[in-house]
């Protein structure tokens, strides 16, 4: 573990240009960083994450005139968003140039690209001196790390070393928006919210994948949304009602193994174990807390099965709601 001082930042920067991987804190969550434009330090990315090589990359950059040389072209749209959100907890996908490896961007003509906002992040981008793939920091299929500890749960012994910046401002993964196509199209919502995209660059079309289950058989646009994420041990249900109904289904419920993933203002109302992930009306709260909550219901063995409070999916709403119907293989009761 280094410390995100001058002297951790330098060593972190060392270890990645020797060709390592290091856990960096972003605002979004914790990254497993390495050199974006040698493949085969990409394949070691998805080595240490037991990630499938055809699930692409997001490269981190430090400045936006970084993002040209890994691009085909930078349009209008991709500018004006730029201008507007970076640097921030936007990703935006387009053409890639000749210098992203086929590694790097999972074997797609298109490459995804980032300026992140946390410091740390900008300051170890910088003294690399080149841009960073840096998936988040969980194994495959485990909720995202949103501090170090979370990181160095799932990483340790398979990477070099761990940059530990404190705990992250927005806890969910960032925006992903693609941008080589007709309109723009919103292929995993985050911190940037889908009304802050419209109103930079007018319609944005929301890929069927955010909230649905992807029919059997169907392209994943994003692959990373074909796959099972964020899952923890206990099988979770998703449920959807007031307040009043969600505590009176849950303690009807009441059974040993039976748990609750909830608001803070409804923990004291229900009768079997629970663990809260903000509240109702702060879904920002909510995205900070949810990969937390999601880690710590592991940690609960009395807990099997788990009847999960449904957020509102408007705003960042949206991205907790995306990665909670995933936790939930997309199995929802409706009250
Ligand atoms: P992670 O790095 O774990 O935050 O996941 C990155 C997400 O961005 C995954 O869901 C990828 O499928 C998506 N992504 C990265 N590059 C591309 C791309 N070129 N086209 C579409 N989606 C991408
Ligand atoms: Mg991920």
């Amino acid at each position: 573990m280094l410390q995100a001082d001058d002297k951790g930042i330098r060593r972190a920067a060392e270890i990645i240009q020797q060709g390592g991987l290091v856990g960096i804190p972003t605002e979004t969550v914790y990254g497993l960083a390495g050199n974006a434009l040698n493949g085969s330090v990409s394949r070691k990315i998805f080595a240490a994450k037991g990630r499938p090589s055809d699930n692409p990359l997001i490269v981190h950059i430090a400045a936006e005139e970084e993002a040209r040389p890994l691009v085909k072209e930078f349009p209008e749209p991709a500018r004006k968003l730029a201008a507007a959100y970076w640097p921030g907890p936007l990703t935006m996908v387009l053409p890639k140039s000749e210098l992203v490896p086929m590694e790097t961007s999972g074997g797609l003509s298109t490459v995804a690209v980032r300026l992140p906002a946390h410091p740390v992040a900008n300051r170890l981008i910088r003294a690399c001196g080149c841009p960073l793939a840096a998936p988040s920091g969980n194994l495959s299929g485990r909720p995202s790390p949103t501090t170090a500890r979370h990181m160095l749960h799932d990483m340790d012994g398979r990477i070099d070393a761990i940059l530990d910046g404190g705990p992250c401002g927005v806890g969910v993964e960032s925006t992903v928006l693609a941008l080589a196509e007709q309109k723009p199209r919103l292929l995993r919502p985050g911190g940037v919210t889908l009304e802050m995209l419209q109103r930079v660059v007018g319609a944005v079309t929301v890929d069927p994948a955010v909230l649905h289950k992807l029919a059997d058989g169907a392209q994943a646009a994003s692959p990373g949304m074909k796959y099972k994420h964020y899952a923890p041990k206990a099988k979770v249900i998703l449920v959807k009602g007031t307040a009043e109904r969600y505590r009176e289904f849950v303690n009807s419920k009441k059974a040993p193994g039976v748990g609750a993933l909830c608001f803070d203002e409804d923990q004291h109302l229900l009768k079997v174990p629970s663990v809260p992930y903000g509240s109702g009306n702060d879904s920002a709260a909510q995205a900070r807390e949810l990969f937390d909550a999601l880690r710590e219901l592991d940690e609960r063995q009395e807990i099997q099965l788990v009847y999960a409070r449904c957020p509102e999916p408007e705003g960042v709403g949206m991205a907790v709601y995306n990665r909670l119907i995933r936790a939930a293989g997309f199995e929802v009761i409706t009250l």
